[in-house]
Order: structure tokens, then sequence, then C-alpha cells
């Protein structure tokens, strides 16, 4: 193990590290009215990144005034729609440009592997705004047949003001999933990234600068979600909330938006399935199994950390699962050729490290992992065989690389046993036989279905929770709907 940074940062992202990491109101870098900073830390040595100027209420009433005044005053509101396609596309481009800067800055802060973000991250937020930017093209509503003399069709009109909150496992990618639809629909937006990975989205800021979007129309308002996040949710001015982060959050926020009869989409926590048949290719299902677990970290709130096993193949699986484990190679995401980074956070090594304690004396069996660094928020991958629907280790979402698996005996019994859950995120299925796979898709009760392949996404395609994993769909057509207000207009043409 080393997490000692043996790549040199750019220059650029050296000199960004320097600059004051403002508020990005209307258009400008802003401080923050009452002086109010807090530290951002590199997970991977605890050491001081950054202060970060945080946003009051007041900043908050400033940013949404911003919104709100380019949402109907604004340059924004009389740009046709080509035109608006053109500056998300254009952000996309810049973004291309400036990737390997914001890789830097979110391995930085956030602790995990260059080559995750330089191979999934980066092009999956560029696909965001290059996909979304067409779309900007595309919103049509209906012409309907109706009784009577009249004409009638529909609108399909932006919300307005659109308060953003996301969370840190993915700082920039869930950026853009946020900001690429609702500026396609002509919304405005204030987004509050999370308070332990704020700079990529402030690097945003500088793009979003350049590419030339009118003031107000992105504002980022950096803080903690008690205050900065609470005091955007509670604002009159914002017309829908879209959240990503935990359910508790996620129940908080919906209570609080009922007072102002905010729309609200939230894609909140998993503890998400993935069952490997007794006819499943093995090498395959085991890498997959241990792809959807430990990728991040673990820290994806679609991760496959439950995993049923049929126990004529179990033996070998485990065999194969345990050798990928032991192969990772944890330390600064920074440097080359580590294949897992730290956690986010000293709370969030706590919180895993707990999860692992309470597994072993729920009576799970460790098969391997289970230690954390001394140095830096450094979990090891961490795998629990033998363990029971009722254990708390299999009920609850850990949001780390903790895999916990379970022997089953039929077809029936895994589907059974993968439905038992609170959440509804995400699913696998591991199996030869397409026909099986079909059916047992149809019976999953999760937003997302993967069969022989885990955690696809594509900007294209939609994705969400069933129960409490929230509800609205990102990406795809469907994320629309969640910007959108649908008008009917009647002419009488008698
Ligand atoms: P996690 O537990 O994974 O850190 P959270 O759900 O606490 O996830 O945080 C996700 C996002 O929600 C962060 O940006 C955080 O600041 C914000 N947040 C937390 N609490 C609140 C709240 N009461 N109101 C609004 N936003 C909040």
């Amino acid at each position: 193990m080393n997490t000692i940074q043996t790549i040199k940062l750019s220059q650029v992202v050296s000199d960004f590290l320097k600059e004051e990491k403002k508020l990005f109101i209307n258009g400008e870098f802003v401080s923050s009215t009452d002086g109010k900073t807090f530290h951002t830390l590199n997970p991977a040595n605890n050491e001081v990144l950054a202060d970060i100027h945080e946003a009051s209420e007041k900043d908050i009433d400033r940013a949404v005034q911003a919104a709100k005044n380019a949402f109907e005053n604004g340059p924004w509101s009389t740009m046709t729609p080509l035109e608006r396609g053109d500056l998300i596309y254009k952000l996309a481009l810049l973004i291309e440009e400036h990737k390997q800067y914001i890789a830097e800055i979110d391995s930085l802060d956030n602790g995990k592997p260059m080559s995750e973000l330089l191979e999934n991250d980066l092009p999956n937020a560029i696909g965001q705004f290059k996909y979304f930017s067409g779309w900007a093209s595309k919103l049509v509503g209906q012409h309907i047949p109706v009784n009577g003399n009249f004409l009638n069709y529909t609108r399909h009109e932006p919300i307005g003001v659109v308060g953003q909150i996301i969370p840190w496992n993915f700082p920039f990618m869930m950026a853009a999933w946020k900001i690429a639809p609702a500026l396609a629909t002509g919304c405005t937006v204030v987004l509050k990234p999370a308070e332990q990975t704020p700079l990529s989205a402030l690097y945003l800021a500088k793009l979003i600068q350049e590419a030339g979007f009118p003031k107000g129309v992105i504002n980022i308002v950096n803080g903690h979600g008690e205050n900065t996040g609470s005091a955007l949710v509670k604002h009159p001015s914002v017309d829908k909330i879209a959240f990503t982060g935990s359910t508790e959050v996620g129940k908080i926020i919906m209570k609080e938006a009922a007072n102002t009869m905010k729309r609200v989409t939230l894609e909140l926590g998993g503890k998400s399935p993935n069952i490997v048949l007794d006819d499943a290719n093995v090498e395959k299902a085991a890498n997959g199994v241990f792809a959807g677990i430990m990728y991040n970290q673990g820290e994806v709130c679609s991760a496959g950390s439950r995993a049923y096993v049929h126990s004529s193949i179990y033996d070998e699986f485990m065999e194969r699962l345990v050798s990928l484990t032991k192969d990772v190679k944890l330390g600064s995401g920074l440097q080359s050729g580590n294949t897992m980074g730290s956690l986010v956070s000293q709370e969030q090594k706590d919180q895993v490290m707990n999860y692992i304690e309470l597994g072993k004396a729920e009576g799970a069996k460790l098969i391997c992992g289970g230690k954390a660094l001394d140095q830096g928020c450094f979990v090891e991958p961490t795998i629990f065989a033998d363990v029971k629907d009722d254990m708390r280790i299999s009920k609850e979402e850990i949001f780390g690389p903790v895999l916990v698996v379970s022997k089953v005996e039929s077809e029936q019994e895994a589907l059974e046993r993968a439905n038992n859950s609170a959440y509804g995120l995400g699913a696998g299925i591991w199996t030869q036989n397409i026909t099986r796979a079909h059916n047992m898709a149809n019976r999953l009760k999760s937003g997302s279905v993967w069969i022989n392949c885990y955690n696809a996404t594509d900007p294209a395609s939609p994705f969400g929770g069933y129960k409490n994993s929230g509800f609205g769909r990102e990406m795809g057509s469907y994320a629309l709907e969640n910007y959108t207000e649908v008008k009917s207009i009647w002419v009488s043409l008698d």
C-alpha cells in the first residue's frame, strides 16, 4: 500500500487550488455574505485541499433571484432551442478539453482512481451534455383529437428555477446528470455540490463562464446540507428540487418541499442484488459481481452489494471472487496502477468499519478484507459469506467496498430474497438462459436490471429507483419530464 502521490499535478490544477473558492452567482464568482468558509480535505491523507465559501440563506436567495431573473427576463428565455442546444454542446467540448484537470481535481477531492475518472466519470459527463444538447430542439407536445370543434395541443414548458442537490460519490458526473437535462428544457439552475467534494463544480463554473451562458442560468453554491441545502429546498421561488443522496435526507427534502408544493425527484440509496444462477458463466459472473460492488470503492448508489449465488457453482464462484478481491491495489487515486482509492471521508470510513464490525457480531463469515488502513480513509475490499436476510449488513446500505454473499438453491428463492428489500435501484442476473433472464428481469422490483453485465449506464437510457430508492428517472427522454410542465391549450374553431 502506498498513499504517497507520485504523479505531479497539472499546473492548471495547482493554480486552481490556490485560487479563492467563491460562490458562482449570476455569472460571477462572489464571496459569501457572512464570510464563512469550510475546509475540503484530501481523503488519501486528510490534508486540507482548499477553503470553500459557504452559501448562507442570504446567498441562496441571491442565487435563486439570479436564476429567476435569468428564467423570466434574461436572454435565455428568448433564445431559440437550437441556440440553447449549441451552448450546451459548447460546454461539452470545453469539458472534453479540460477533462484531465477535472479528473485530477475529483481524484484529489474524492479519493477515487484517475483511471475510473478518465474512463467513466468524464466521458459520461461529456456524453450527458452532448446528448441533452440535441434534446433542446426536440421537445414537442401533442396535437390531440378531442370532442367538439376545437384545436387542442400541448406544450412542454420548462418548470422554472431548479434547485439541484448532489452527493460526493461522482462529484463532476452527478453535476452533469443534473444540469444537462435542466438546461435542455430551458430551466435555470442553482446547484449545490456535496460539502465533501465542492471543487470540480467550481471548475465547471469557470467553463460555464467561458462557454458564454447568460448570467444566472447556472449558479453553483457550496455549503453543508443542513444550512445551504435546506435553504435551497425552503426557498419559495425554487420550483423544483432534484436530489441525489441518502434515503434519510430524501425523506426530509420531500416533507419540506411539500410546504411550497415544489416538484421533487429523488435518486436515493440502494441495496442492490446480483443473482448468479446455476447455468451462469462463472468466470464472467465473478468478474461482474466483483466490479458491481468494488467499483468506485463501493460508493455507488446502485452498487451490487448483495449476491445470491446458486449452490451448484458456489465454491468455484467464491474462489474466483476472493482471488479478484485479493488482487486489488489499494492506494492514492492519483497514483497509476492503484485500482481502488480511499473512501471520501473519515466519517465514511468509520461508517463502513462499523458495518464490518457489525457483520462479524451478527455472525456472518468474514471471507476476506475487513481492515482499514491507519493512514487516510482506506478500507480493504471486504466479503462476507453465510449472510442471513435479517442481518443489518444485508438490509442496510453500507456505501463502501463490502459485499454480502448468500447461497441459494433455486431461481425462485433468489428472486424472492432479491426482492425482499426496502430498496429497488438496480439488480443483476447472471445466466446463459435468455428466457430465464427475461422472466426474472420482469419480476425484479428495481429501476434497472442488468443481464450478464452490471452498472451499465448511458445518457440515453433511464436510471432511477423503485421503493425507498426514490422516484423520477434521470437520463434519456424520461429525464425531460423532471423539468417540464405540460400545458393543454384549447382553441375554439367555431
Ligand atoms: P451522504 O449521507 O451520502 O453524505 P446525504 O444525503 O447526506 O448523503 O447528502 C447528499 C447531499 O444532500 C449533499 O449535497 C448534502 O449536503 C445534502 N443535504 C444533506 N442534508 C440536507 C438537508 N437537510 N437539506 C438539503 N440538502 C441536504
